[in-house]
């Protein structure tokens, strides 16, 4: 243990802004760059990558049966003493569903499902590493603002690991991830307003009693833990790197946390090029993707989404989510809520994977770029499945409709399958 900790001094060298350029050495409540402020002056964290592979290499994590993200520890910027929560967090399937590649036309096409993390979302990678970096930095609170799966995955890690949670949710947060809210214990805000006013009155209460802050752009740890389903997928394709990975863009961090993920293994020489990430939002509200295709700054959006995990009208980790899209020669594109209400419906009757709408909104834009001849069926791709859809019902049903109901009789039941022509 003391010998790794001597070696996890040595494989941070601290944060850099991305905006400014400066570097900064990691200290306890340094979140965000002093001289560009805390919505410019995001800031990721800069390793030692010859470090890391004196600590870890691709065979040695052919012999690791740690299926979680704590595999990749030496990649992680944790002290690797700390007490972590005994949650299984990460080592998702990726499936290559057969129905869905017939559906599609795609031989290789890959879906990770990031709806089986415990909280049941991409978001509990972030969540993880949060507790812990909070526990090294002592805090006994920790606060944070979401549009819903941040805050469950949130509560379910800081109660794992014996925390307190204070939790900011717009009022259209789905009840399924309020229920695991309650559920998990967290003292529980719902915010009579859009997610722009969950996100501010967090930022007050958090300065005003000085909790931890778990806002996903804010907090610069966050994204290193969500670059770790980029790892898994390297992995899991024995180092063979997509030719795309598509996903589902809200504050814009996951897609930064997948292209940090691949620019790690690219930079430690265990993998020979990157894959081209598109991301995707709803067209009820996108802001990056308009930013992006019309190549100007992004402007605040309307939230009219079903899509809730992506209906973020200011997003709040633009830069590096754009960055991600362009240093990968990637592409961002919108897709309609009833092409999100189709994918999640083809995906489940075609692979047996349920996901909620933000959750499928990546496999919606893969449909849409072959459409547009962007994407070849012919190329290996990734769909990231973000979070699972039994969080919101209510949309699933909307998606699928009801069942068919007939009073408890086989005579009816005859008619009412003939009528349909299911029999
Ligand atoms: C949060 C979330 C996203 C988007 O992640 P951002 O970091 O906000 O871009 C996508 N899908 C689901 C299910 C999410 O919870
Ligand atoms: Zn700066």
């Amino acid at each position: 243990m003391i010998y790794l900790e001597v070696i996890h001094l040595k494989h941070v060298l601290g944060l850099r802004c991305i905006f400014c350029g400066q570097e900064l050495a990691a200290k306890p409540g340094l979140y965000t760059c002093p001289a560009c402020g805390r919505k410019d002056g995001i800031l990721d964290v800069v390793y030692d990558y010859s470090v890391i592979n004196r600590l870890i290499s691709r065979e040695q994590l052919a012999h690791n049966k740690d299926n979680s993200i704590f595999r990749y520890l030496p990649l992680l910027p944790i002290k690797p003493d700390t007490p972590r929560p005994h949650l299984r967090v990460g080592w998702s399937p990726l499936y290559r569903p057969s129905g869905l590649g017939r559906l599609m036309g795609m031989d290789k096409l890959y879906v990770k499902d990031d709806g089986q993390n415990p909280t049941a979302s991409l978001k509990d990678r972030a969540s993880i590493i949060a507790v812990i970096k909070a526990k090294e930095e002592n805090a006994t609170t920790i606060a944070c603002s979401s549009t819903g799966n941040a805050a469950s995955s949130l509560a379910g890690s800081a109660a794992a690991m014996g925390m307190q949670t204070f939790i900011f949710v717009p009022s259209r947060a789905p009840q399924g991830k309020v229920a695991q809210l309650l559920i998990f214990g967290a003292n529980v805000i719902s915010v009579q307003g859009s997610y722009e006013d969950a996100f501010a009155l967090s930022a007050e209460a958090i300065d005003k009693w000085g909790w931890y802050n778990r806002n996903a752009a804010i907090n610069p740890y966050l994204v290193e833990g969500k670059k770790t389903v980029a790892l898994e997928i390297a992995e899991q394709l024995d180092w063979q790197v997509p030719d795309w990975v598509v996903v589902s863009v809200g504050d814009g961090c996951t897609i930064a946390g997948v292209w940090k993920g691949f620019q790690d293994l690219y930079r430690l020489g265990w993998i020979d090029r990157v894959p081209k990430i598109a991301g995707v939002q709803s067209t009820g509200c996108s802001p990056l993707v308009d930013a992006w295709r019309e190549n100007r700054p992004w402007q605040p959006a309307a939230e009219n989404t079903i899509a809730d995990s992506i209906a973020v009208g200011v997003p709040r980790n633009p830069e590096k989510a754009l960055m991600a899209v362009r240093d990968s020669h990637g592409t961002m594109l919108a897709v309609s809520d009833e092409a999100i209400l189709a994918a999640m419906r083809e995906l489940g009757a075609s692979s047996g994977i349920f996901g909620e709408p933000a959750g499928v909104t990546g496999l919606a834009g893969l449909k849409l770029l072959i459409e547009q001849g962007v994407i070849s069926q012919n190329e290996t791709v990734v769909a990231i499945v973000t979070g699972n859809g039994l969080k919101d019902v209510k949309n699933a049903i909307e998606a699928v409709g009801e069942p068919l109901k007939v009073v408890p009789s086989m005579a009816e039941l005859i008619t009412k399958l003939q009528a349909g022509n299911l029999v």
